[in-house]
């Protein structure tokens, strides 16, 4: 994963209120709807909250999110076991309230992610927040139990690349699962489906292909037949659970 950059606002009534989160239940996707902005600027952004005059008649603008994710860069604006304001509102949806309790900003990280001049999400970002999503589940005690805000409290379109293309988010959980279990989600749900030639979406014969791949090129199975099978998309199941085993176990021989 690329380096996390701390930039931690200051603690302020607008953007960072110095509160602990209640407990870790979840994490909601956003973004950042200002196509071209990079992560720092949005970091710097919530900080700048901090500057509002609370003595004005208007109404003070409440927002914050813990990590801002680009291309190239992860900000964090505030620590992940505190609450920032990502994804308060005044109604909340049943499944947000069931799983994440009567007030999520309480138990839950958010993550923001830049968008492309185009409003797209660009892959690099994408595996990005993969990763950050990741580190947050195996390093940081976060269930992997997702949320878009648009799940939380039902009205906003956030993250609308990914309201747009319901697809993206479902890769997105997929990914982060392949990565927290690899090669286990390769699962069927019949026994006699071994004998089936798997059927995967393209990146997932990609990361299949890579990992026979760097098995060949280990000499830990030498026939290439094997990686004939996986790029002309032919394996079975049986034959991967079979190759899987063979894999780990010579390599745990060789290690
Ligand atoms: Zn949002």
């Amino acid at each position: 994963m690329i380096q996390i950059t701390k930039d931690y606002i200051p603690v302020n009534k607008y953007s960072r209120a110095g509160l602990k989160l209640k407990a870790k239940r979840g994490i909601v996707m956003h973004y950042t709807a200002s196509p071209g902005a990079p992560a720092k600027n949005i970091s710097k952004y919530f900080a700048s909250l901090a500057q509002q005059d609370s003595n004005k008649a208007v109404k003070g603008r409440y927002a914050s999110a813990h990590f801002s994710v680009d291309r190239t860069s992860i900000y964090n604006s505030l620590p992940d076991d505190e609450l920032a304001y990502h994804c308060g509102s005044a109604t909340y949806t049943k499944e947000a309230i069931a799983k994440l309790e009567t007030y999520p900003n309480n138990s839950t990280v958010g993550i923001e992610m830049c968008i492309e001049k185009d409003g797209s999400i660009h892959e690099d970002t994408f595996n990005n927040v993969v990763d950050l999503a990741v580190y947050l589940i195996r390093e940081r005690g976060f269930p992997p139990v997702f949320f878009t805000h648009k799940e939380v409290v039902g009205w906003k379109e956030c993250p609308l690349p990914w309201i747009k293309q319901p697809g993206e988010y479902e890769r997105f959980k997929q990914a982060v699962h392949i990565k927290l279990n690899p090669l286990q989600e390769i699962a069927v749900t019949e026994d006699d489906d071994m004998n089936t030639v798997l059927n995967y979406a393209q990146w997932a014969w990609n990361e299949l292909d890579q990992y026979i791949g760097d098995a060949y090129n280990d000499k830990v199975i030498e026939d290439w037949a094997w990686v004939e099978k996986v790029r002309k998309k032919k394996l079975t199941y049986g034959e991967l659970l079979l190759l899987k085993v063979l894999i780990d176990e010579r390599r745990r021989k060789k290690s």
